[in-house]
Order: structure tokens, then sequence, then C-alpha cells
């Protein structure tokens, strides 16, 4: 089985690079926290103590960061991957960045030589640990198809979303819809309270009519109606709602650069900006029905 470079080892790296140790791929963990790089080890991976030494032997390099700025430094900095690889490997990145730094990080790949694509995910840290991530692929045909068999050991749904890039982009407006639609569903039910409408029976007839949607049917976040939404455990995480500010920023960032109108987006961001800055940042995004109660 291929060697792979794992550098990012945390909350998402680490059960997604277990899952590749359990499909049988040699996996050399590279963590700015050494304790992170142990558990890899404690578990049959290898310890690389660079970022240089996670690359020398890859024959595939994954990596699974905070933001753009780290992913800008890990892959393009004196040191960095780029500079480390061998000669044929293919590179990964599954973190959830801006598109922009996903293009140019690839376009600097590209010239020297090197197949990459962008490949965040869906699906949180439970969806990590079983393997059943959904993967969102921005590369060229050929760089996608010798990325699947890897990716399909930590994911169920790999989709190939397009040129450089691409993955990002389709991150983005996905969880745009996410913010957008929670916070509406959260809305709706805080009215139906004020009217005078039991929270069931508006679940009821919306979870069946045109108000359908995910965030109605599999993530309410009315307590007592969907068994498995994070507001039966007061909102624990799940996906925080640091993570959704995240990504709506950086859905903003891509609006702007390319003149797109999201009136909507902008306005959820701006709530769930409000939202992180009065509470627990780490509180499950579907907890924004108590902000907006209190607001
Ligand atoms: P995390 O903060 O738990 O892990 C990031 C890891 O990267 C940390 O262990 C950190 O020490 C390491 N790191 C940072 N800079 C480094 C560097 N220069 N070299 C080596 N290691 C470095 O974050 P996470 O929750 O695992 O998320 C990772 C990415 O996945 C993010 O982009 C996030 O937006 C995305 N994501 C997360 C979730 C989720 O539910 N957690 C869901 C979907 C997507």
């Amino acid at each position: 089985m291929a060697k792979v470079g794992f550098i990012g080892l945390g909350n998402m790296g680490m059960p997604m690079a277990e899952n590749l140790l359990k499909g049988a791929y040699e996996v050399t963990g590279f963590d700015l926290n050494a304790a992170a790089t142990e558990r890899l080890v404690d578990n049959g991976g290898s310890r690389a103590n660079s970022l240089a030494d996670a690359c020398n032997a890859a024959e595939i390099v994954i990596t699974m960061l905070p933001s753009g700025e780290q992913v800008r430094e890990v892959y393009l900095g004196a040191g960095g991957v780029l500079a480390s690889i061998r000669p044929g490997a293919l590179l990964i990145d599954s973190s959830t960045i801006d598109v922009q730094t996903a293009r140019e990080v690839a376009q600097a790949a590209q010239n020297k030589g090197f197949a990459m694509v962008d490949a965040p995910v869906s699906g949180g840290v439970a969806g990590a640990e079983a393997a059943s991530l959904t993967f969102m692929v921005g590369g060229s045909d050929e760089a996608f198809e010798r990325a699947r068999p890897v990716l399909e050991k930590m994911g169920k749904t790999i989709v190939h979303a397009g040129a450089p890039g691409n993955g990002q982009a389709a991150k983005i407006c996905n969880n745009m819809i996410l913010g957008v639609s929670m916070i509406v569903v959260s809305e709706a039910f805080l009215l139906a309270e004020k009217l005078g409408l039991d929270a069931q029976k508006l679940f009821d007839i919306s979870s069946k009519s045109s108000g359908q949607c995910w965030s109605m049917t599999s993530y309410c976040p009315v307590p007592g109606l969907v068994p498995s939404s994070p507001a039966n455990r007061d909102y624990r995480a799940g996906f925080t709602a640091a993570m959704m500010l995240k990504d709506l920023k950086l859905a903003q960032t891509a609006a702007r650069a390319t003149h797109a109108t999201t009136p909507l987006g902008a306005g959820a961001a701006a709530v769930y900006e409000r939202f992180v800055e009065s509470s627990d940042a780490s509180v499950d995004f579907s907890g924004i029905i108590r902000y907006l109660r209190g607001a």
C-alpha cells in the first residue's frame, strides 16, 4: 500500500489518518502538537519530526489544517511540502479554506510538476471517525482518479466538483445554504411560538411541506423533535458555531471577489458573528435559536 504523509492531526485529521492505517496505508504523521503525533504512533503510524520528514518518502501527502494561512505556509514555505516531496507524489488538501488560496497553491504545485486536489469534507468528526465523509474534490480528471482510492478509505461519497478550487467552492456554497436555512428554521419556530402554534405541529406540517429542509428534518434546532439533533444534548457540537461563522465568512470573501449577490449569506454571516461574540463559540451552530430567542 502507498505511503502517506499526513499533516494536521486534529479533531478531523486524526480519525482520517487512523482510517488510512486500518485501510493498510503506511501513514507518517506531522503536527505542531507533538501529543497528536504520539497518538498516531500508538495506533500504528509513524512519527515525523518535521514537515520535510513527513514528505520525504510519501507517495501521497494529505493536509487537514485550520485555515488558508496554514495551508499556504505548509505547502509554500521554506522546508514545506513543495520543497520536500519526491517527484510524482500526489497532494490532497482537505482543509476548508478560501478558494483563492486553494487555486494559488494548486497552481504552485502544478508549476513544479505535481498533481494536487482540494478535497474539503462534510460530515464532521463523527463522519471522520466512521469513514463516511463526503469529499468535494477540485482538480484535473487525472488527479481526481488518483485521489479517489485513498479518499474512499476515509469517506463514502466522493464527488468531482471540477477544476482546482471547485471543491472549496462547493463546500462554502453548501454551508451558506446550511447557515441561512438554520437561521430561518429557528426564526420560524420562534414566530410559531409567539403565534401560539405548537412546535410539534409546525414540525409535522413543515417537514412534509414546501418548508422542508435538512435543518428542519435532520438537525432541528428545537429539542424533542428529531432524536439525533444536538438540540437534545444542550447544543453540544456537532459542528460548532465558530466553524459555521468561518465558512460563512469564506463565502462572503468569495462573493466579494466575484461580485456575486448574496444578501442572505451576508446576513447569516452577521447573525452568526453576533452569536459567536455573545456566547460560547464551541456550542453547536443550531444553538443559534437560543441567541435569536434572546436577541
Ligand atoms: P483542529 O484545530 O482540531 O486541527 C488542526 C490541526 O492542525 C491541529 O492539530 C494543529 O496543531 C495542526 N496544525 C496547525 N498548523 C500546523 C502546521 N503549520 N503544521 C502542522 N500542523 C499544524 O481542526 P479540525 O476540526 O481538525 O479541522 C481541520 C479542517 O477541517 C478545518 O479547515 C475545518 O474547517 C475543516 N472541517 C472541520 C470539521 C469539524 O467538524 N471539525 C468539519 C468539516 C470541515
